[in-house]
């Protein structure tokens, strides 16, 4: 073999995409019940965007965009994540200029030159909601209830809401400089991240695993909240308490992203170990404009598919979701060509056939036949096919009976009515 695939990228193997499906046919139903229409965006973007919109002093920024010149000497970058693109879209396309709120959904690979480990990856895929338009507690509200909607709809159960509120362009600058009074002189002792955050980017002082030790007595963010984030805050923790949702304030939640305003959330599922975050978002509510558009409130978050994937496999909650053929056709003699023409119109009408390799004898084709699985075996005979007839036998009941052929896909179709509306549904 000339090289693998790419550290930290991986292939998916047709058993396990079925599962990736039924995971995104969950995330599509649920976002669907909620009113987001499906936003797809392009897989790079002009670098720009993410320095401006994710923020220059992110580790994403500062370590880990795939960023590379096009032959137009351009400079792009893989799409770390999919908010900025969403905004930059919903600005080029003059939706605010539509009245009213945009609900998004997305799903789609992002890229991170992140060290790879289990739950993480360098190519990783994300299913994501953005609401462009409304600053109410109740958007953050719901967009922590659709999340969890899936999670719980994908069968997870010990999963911890993490809430905190991140303030605004008012009362962060209070914040910073208690945190730097804090910290100032424990400088020496933080790591040398923490060190180069201090100057620019001290909140995210408070979520460095490495300088937890250092936290103790640092001021609480919740503290200094002015009352305008105060009561936005209360108004999400009410409607959550509401709706029967745990959560846990955990002042630290910072997250990486400098767009945050007001909300930040994070829900975890802890039996995934060192990287249990399966969905993180929050509020944004400066990005609109730091993106060219005009004051647009937005708030969203993001689910990583691997890590749903990781946590749905360890609990045995995947399908099997393999393909199995439906029918399986085997063909005698010069019987072949008919037994392909059946197949074709068969397979037109979405049933799943296969058919038995020509040339090999009865007993050859009919072991493939049960080996593939199917449930109902066609037999193409010399002799039937005189008479217009073809043998269906049903390998579950082991029966057996001719029909014309010319009736073979209405009688399939009604046999196996039942299996293909099921399987349409995923
Ligand atoms: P973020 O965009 O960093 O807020 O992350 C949102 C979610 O995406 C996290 O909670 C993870 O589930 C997932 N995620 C982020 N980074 C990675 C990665 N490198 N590999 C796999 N999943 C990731």
């Amino acid at each position: 073999m000339l090289t693998g695939a790419p550290r930290g990228t991986k292939d998916l193997m047709p058993e396990e995409s079925g599962s990736w499906r039924y995971i995104e046919g969950i995330m599509k139903r649920v976002a669907a019940a909620y009113g987001y229409g499906e936003l797809r965006t392009p897989v790079f973007e002009h670098t720009e965007l993410f320095q401006r919109g994710i923020g220059d002093t992110t580790d994403v920024v500062e370590k880990e965009m795939y960023t590379f010149e096009d032959r137009g000497k351009r400079s792009l970058t893989l799409r770390p994540e999919n908010t900025a693109s969403a905004v930059r879209a919903y600005v080029e396309h003059k939706v605010y200029g539509q009245g009213g709120t945009a609900r998004y959904y997305y799903i789609g690979p992002m890229f991170r030159y992140d060290r790879p480990q289990a739950g993480r990856y360098r190519e990783f895929h994300q299913f994501g909601c953005e609401v462009l338009g409304s600053g109410g507690p109740e958007v953050d509200a719901e967009l922590i209830l659709l999340a969890l909607q899936i999670l719980r709809e994908a069968g997870l159960k010990e999963l911890t809401l993490k809430l905190n509120s991140v303030g605004c362009p008012k009362c962060r600058p209070i914040l910073r400089q208690k945190l730097k009074d804090f910290y100032a002189p424990k400088l020496e002792l933080l790591c040398e991240d923490c060190r180069n955050r201090y100057e620019r980017n001290p909140l995210r002082l408070l979520d460095c695993k490495t300088c937890a030790p250092h936290r103790e007595g640092a001021p609480n963010i919740l503290d200094c909240l002015c009352p305008e984030c105060r009561r936005h805050f209360d108004g999400v923790q009410e409607l959550l308490r509401a709706a029967a949702v745990d959560f846990v304030l955990d002042p630290t939640l910072v997250r990486g992203l400098d767009y945050y305003t007001k909300t930040a959330f994070e829900i975890q599922y802890p039996p995934l170990g060192a990287q249990s975050a399966v969905a993180g978002g929050g509020r944004y509510d400066g990005l609109v404009e730091e993106i060219g558009g005009p004051a647009t409130l937005g708030s969203g978050f993001a689910m990583g598919i691997e890590r749903l994937y990781l946590a749905m496999e360890n609990q045995g909650l995947l399908p099997q979701v393999r393909p199995v053929y439906q029918v399986y056709a085997a063909a005698q003699g010069d019987q072949f060509g008919p037994a392909f023409k059946t197949v074709t119109k068969l397979r037109a009408a979405h049933i799943k056939t296969g058919l038995a390799e020509a040339g090999r004898s009865m007993k050859a084709q009919l072991k493939a036949a049960n080996k593939a699985g199917a449930r109902l075996v066609l037999i193409f005979g010399e002799e039937e096919a005189q008479r217009g007839q073809v043998v269906l036998k049903d390998m579950v009941t082991g029966s057996q009976r001719e029909i014309a052929v010319s009736t073979v896909t209405n009688t399939l179709q009604s046999i196996l009515q039942t299996e293909v509306e099921q399987d349409e549904q995923c």
